[in-house]
């Protein structure tokens, strides 16, 4: 009987010491879903052994045609938080968290106090224009936010946070994580001064209006974009305008990009004699903690490739 005692108090002594040791059950880590690839990057580096970090779009999916299934309503039903890009580009948000019936979730939105334009040229010259054009970006402004690492670096305090207060334990893990990856946002930021200032004729067109926020943030001349968003079509008179703007400026390659076939923009490209090369939107795919940069450090390779050549 003593010895059995004795036993069970060890093993009970065992258990606790294990117990300290180790991280947080899985149980009781905080529950976070992302919506898309650049918040979800940025979420797994601040978030490290401390949260379960989930992507609501699945690696084929961007977040201009998303469609809602169940899976996607239970993988919100259990979230404690909803960490989104924000901007209107997850419109498609509030029939999902209404349908998930979570009515603790709290949604983070990271464009929060991010200034938001409609385009590239609004950025430069500073101050808003009353364009009166339809849109698909909620209320106008563009929402292609992440593809800026300034921007994304605010992004990434917004989701430190936002970690810190949902989970005051781990705060200051969150904090030197957080500290850890806008370090190297900076960096990535500084690869793009450095490699991109020193090249002429940085005249950028892309298939569709992702790039405003990166083509100001780096002085690159932002001519147009084929499509507003994937999927939608240009008027002719658009297009004529573009390819215009295309000829005169002697514009040396077309940016398509991963993920959409680009007939069109090929068919431009023959008829004006541009190149094309690619860029990624970051839009589909899934999200880890070095995605995001080292997706972005592909596109500063591409821009320096093709810039690079003087067209
Ligand atoms: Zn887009």
């Amino acid at each position: 009987m003593k010895k059995n005692i004795t036993s069970s108090l060890l093993a009970f002594a065992t258990l606790a010491v294990a117990m300290a040791q180790s991280p947080a059950p899985e149980a009781e880590k905080l529950n976070i879903v992302t919506s898309f690839l650049p918040v979800q990057s940025h979420t797994l580096a601040i978030a490290g052994d401390h949260a379960n970090v989930k992507q609501l779009l699945a690696k084929d999916t961007g977040p201009h045609d998303f469609q809602l299934t169940p899976a996607d309503v239970k993988k919100l039903s259990d979230a404690d938080l909803l960490i989104i890009n924000g901007a209107g580009i997850e419109e498609w948000l509030g029939e999902l968290i209404k349908k998930s019936g979570n009515k603790n979730l709290v949604v983070v939105d990271t464009s929060n106090r991010i200034k938001l334009v409609e385009s590239a040229e609004e950025i430069e010259i500073g101050h808003s224009h009353s364009h009166a054009h339809d849109h698909d970006h909620g209320d106008g402004a563009n929402p292609h936010i992440w593809l800026d690492p300034v921007i994304a670096k605010k992004q990434a305090a917004n989701i430190v946070a936002a970690l810190q207060k949902a989970d005051p334990p781990n705060a200051s893990a969150y904090a030197q994580n957080g500290r850890a990856y806008e370090a190297k946002l900076w960096a990535l930021d500084s690869d793009y001064r450095s490699t991109l200032a020193p090249l002429p004729n940085k005249n950028l067109v892309t298939f569709h209006d992702a790039f405003p926020y990166l083509a100001a943030r780096y002085q690159l001349n932002y001519v147009g974009a084929i499509s507003e968003f994937p999927e939608k079509d240009p008027t002719p008179k658009q297009l004529a305008a573009l390819i215009d703007k295309i000829r005169s400026l002697k514009v040396g390659v077309l940016f398509a990009e991963n993920g959409y076939a680009p007939g069109l923009l090929k068919k431009i490209a023959s008829e004006t004699g541009a190149k094309v090369s690619e860029l990624d939107t970051l839009e589909v795919g899934q999200g880890t903690p070095t995605a995001y940069l080292d997706r972005m450090g592909a596109n500063l390779e591409s821009l320096r490739s093709a810039f690079g050549k003087g067209d």
